[in-house]
């Protein structure tokens, strides 16, 4: 590869909005067979809300957003979101800790308080008809956090992020040129897969903690495969800078960017396809 018609590929890149870092990333994409995606933010538009809330609704959410208001997480803007829009007015907690991928924890009047997924669940026993109402719309591709009070549930709270409307072309697109798309992602398995299935990706491997994400993106890399892996947060660098290609979004954390080879300017999974395609005439020509 001449280094002159590397700059051409990556200028003209640059134009629809793909921001190759340098010629070696570009012939990387060449040989790509898998692209892992993260969901939230990067196959969803990543501004979750809230629809529904299980249990004494101003309770459940005066302990959820007392607790989300020192979280930086998306899930959290969602609850506060819907908190102010019932005028609920959070409360100052004590002893706030934030649980990476599982969520928060916090002394709200005096008593322990928990919002998160299923995994702070452990010790904390749940009724069968908030368990089953938790499935249900766990399999409406709604993610369900968990609001726990003095050791019990005291409700659920169900947030809902839309895929971008781009998402399923540009899966469509990745499989129609033979690569396998995966889904990566910390949230609960039946969200998942409802999401997966709206968007047509073809695996979805969830549950996944934040630190180890990478492990999986290296997993994937001993059985063979190229892999690219697209995210937006904090969380995905160490998966971006394992990847065989990062690729980050625009929209996305510095960290992220940083850690990525690409960046989608337009925050557009399209420009996935765009770069693959792109590559794959570079090398044509100049091989
Ligand atoms: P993703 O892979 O979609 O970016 P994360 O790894 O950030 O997800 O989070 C995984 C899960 O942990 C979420 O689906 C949610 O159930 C729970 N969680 C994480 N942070 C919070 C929070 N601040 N409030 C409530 N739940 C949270
Ligand atoms: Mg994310």
């Amino acid at each position: 590869a001449t280094p002159t018609a590397l700059m051409v590929g990556t200028a003209r890149s640059a134009k629809m909005g793909v921001l190759i870092k340098n010629g070696e990333v570009l012939q990387e994409v060449s040989k790509l067979d898998t692209v892992v995606f993260d969901k939230t933010g990067t196959i969803t538009v990543g501004k979750p809300e809230v629809t529904d809330v299980i249990g004494d609704k101003e309770l459940v959410l005066k302990v959820a957003a007392s607790l989300e208001e020192s979280s930086e997480h998306p899930l959290a803007s969602a609850i506060l979101k819907k908190a102010v829009s019932e005028k609920i007015v959070p409360q100052t907690v004590k002893e706030f800790a934030a649980l990476e991928g599982k969520g928060v924890k916090a002394t709200f009047e005096n008593q322990d308080a928990f919002v998160g997924s299923s995994r702070l669940l452990a010790d904390v026993p749940i009724s069968a008809e908030l368990s089953q109402k938790a499935n249900q719309l766990q399999n409406e591709a709604k993610t369900v956090v968990y609001v726990g009070l003095n050791d019990k549930i005291i409700g659920l709270i169900a947030i809902q992020d839309m895929p971008k409307p781009s998402s399923k072309k540009a899966i469509a697109e990745l499989k129609a040129r033979g690569l396998k798309t995966i889904m990566l992602t910390g949230d609960n398995e039946a969200v998942a897969q409802a999401i997966a299935n709206e968007v047509g990706i073809d695996q979805v491997i969830a549950g996944v903690l934040p630190n180890e994400k990478a492990a999986h993106i290296q997993e994937l890399q001993k059985n063979d495969a190229t892999v690219a892996f697209v995210g937006d947060g904090i969380n995905d660098a160490p998966a971006l800078s394992t990847a065989d290609v990062g690729i980050a979004m625009g929209s996305g954390t510095d960290i992220a960017i940083d850690a990525g080879g690409i960046v989608l300017v337009q925050n557009d999974l399209l420009g996935v396809v765009r770069a693959l395609d792109l590559s794959k005439k570079t090398f044509n020509r100049i091989k």
